[in-house]
């Protein structure tokens, strides 16, 4: 490769000169030097100064299967060769975009049969956008074209996924948001549950003020409500279990379409291939991307159901599309990669024996820790919330400053975290076994210790 004749410092040169990264301050990286990651295998990341790192974030939520894997770059090669590239557009179509169309219909939840594919999970997320405001123009309701979102909540970084979304520290950002997004609570108990209050009673009350946005907006004019199944980039924040039944229920009574956002956990996570599926959600559009490939080439996909594609279908002509929409060869490691999943067992494996492991252990570990407030998960996605005093469930001032610091001494014990204002988080790729599992919750006890 020719990134051997460079040494890290040429490369961090390099990258200090010309690089603008994603979501970073670029006054810190400057002096700290960024770090150069290498290559990988399996679970572990390397660096350039040969440093092995367990990837607890499965590179950012979506190397499901782990590093390395030579049917992926085999499935790409021959991709390349025979065909790298047609678009879908002006009718036609490739081999592995419809051969991938087809699978993930086989897959998802029996009320979506059609799949419109991007290349990435914002992209997605703009089609999903546009699709729901179409589907009541062709209904003859233009005016429904509000949606209803939550505070923290990620969809990209679009400036209609921005809008979408609810960080305020990104909408601070954007100038004038785009009109026609309104956002509410989410169900975030940890933090917003009264003292007193039930996790069911808290559930309800959230989706509740679904229903007064609803209210305040007009029917008429709200088109759906978009949510992540669990909120992920916002702080792996699981809603109790009253939450998705009411948030379904008052869809159906306000005539409102139902968006899941399942970027971070489709394809395995959450112990289902679809988390509609593992926690009962009846909705009318998914968005998914990363984990469809693990991550190994950009794609994306909008499941989109009978109720709504029975109607786009029948529009003429829909103005949209990407040209990467259906790239053969993203297409083609999509269908290699669910094959492995499919082969190797990964979804029901994290189901049954490493999703409740991981937040066992977890548990069992750092879960009396005085710096932990609260340890959750569902499947191979887990938070640990920071807090000064375990008691009160108070913060340390500067927000997020612990967590950071607890992130870089579990860097610096071997292991890649995440730290999302006050929460850590670990979304790793699913092969983790309960080897793997046990050496990340002793990796997460010393990085706590030290930050103690
Ligand atoms: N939606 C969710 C829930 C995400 O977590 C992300 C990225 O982390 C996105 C959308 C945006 O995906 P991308 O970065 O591929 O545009």
């Amino acid at each position: 490769m020719a990134y051997r004749n460079f040494s890290t410092t040429q490369l961090q040169e390099m990258d200090n000169a010309h690089h603008l990264h994603p979501f970073t301050d670029h006054a810190g990286l400057r002096g700290e030097g960024v770090r150069v990651v290498t290559g990988a295998e399996g679970a572990y990341i390397f660096d350039s100064e040969g440093k092995r790192i367990l990837d607890g974030m499965a590179g950012l939520w979506c190397v499901n299967v782990g590093y390395g894997r030579e049917e992926l770059a085999k499935a790409a090669y021959e991709q390349m060769k025979e065909l790298a590239y047609y678009n879908t557009f002006f009718k036609s179509t490739t081999a592995p975009a419809a051969m991938l169309a087809k699978r993930i219909a086989d897959l998802a939840p029996t009320n979506f049969n059609q799949v419109f594919f991007g290349a990435s999970g914002s992209e997605s997320n703009d089609t999903s956008i546009r699709t729901v405001r179409y589907y009541w123009q062709l209904q003859g309701k233009p005016e429904k074209h509000i949606i209803i979102s939550r505070d923290n909540a990620y969809h990209g970084s679009t400036i209609a996924a921005t809008s979408m979304g609810g960080m305020g520290a990104m909408h601070g950002q954007l100038g004038p948001m785009l009109p026609g997004f309104r956002h509410v609570m989410c169900p975030y108990d940890f933090e917003l549950k009264h003292k007193g209050e039930s996790l069911e009673d808290f559930g309800i009350r959230a989706a509740r003020a679904v229903e007064v946005a609803i209210l305040q907006e007009g029917a008429e004019n709200v088109a759906a409500f978009v949510g992540e199944p669990i909120q992920g980039a916002g702080g792996v924040k699981i809603p109790p279990p009253t939450y998705w039944p009411e948030i379904q229920r008052i869809c159906k009574k306000y005539d409102i379409l139902l968006m899941l956002d399942e970027v971070i956990t489709a394809f395995g996570r959450t112990g289902a291939w679809f988390a509609a599926e593992s926690m009962s959600i009846e909705a009318d559009m998914i968005t998914v991307a990363k984990a469809i490939t693990s991550g190994y080439q950009p794609l994306s996909a909008v499941l989109v159901s009978d109720r709504v594609a029975d109607v786009i279908s029948k529009g003429g002509e829909y103005y949209h599309g990407y040209t990467y929409s259906g790239h053969p060869v993203t297409c083609a490691v999509a269908l290699e990669n669910i094959d492995i999943i499919e082969r190797e067992g990964l979804i029901e494996r994290v189901r049954d024996d490493t999703g409740p492991y991981l937040l066992e252990r977890l548990q069992e570990v750092i879960g009396d820790h005085p710096l932990v407030g609260e340890v959750r998960g569902m499947g191979l996605l887990a938070a640990i919330e920071i807090v000064k005093d375990r008691e009160t469930g108070e913060r340390f001032p500067n927000e997020g400053s612990a967590a950071v610091c607890v992130r870089d001494h579990s860097i610096e014990a071997g292991m890649m975290m995440r730290a999302v204002g006050d929460t850590m988080i670990l979304s790793p790729p699913l092969i983790w076994t309960r080897e793997t599992i046990d050496e990340a919750a002793a990796i997460c006890k010393v990085a706590l210790d030290k930050a103690a």
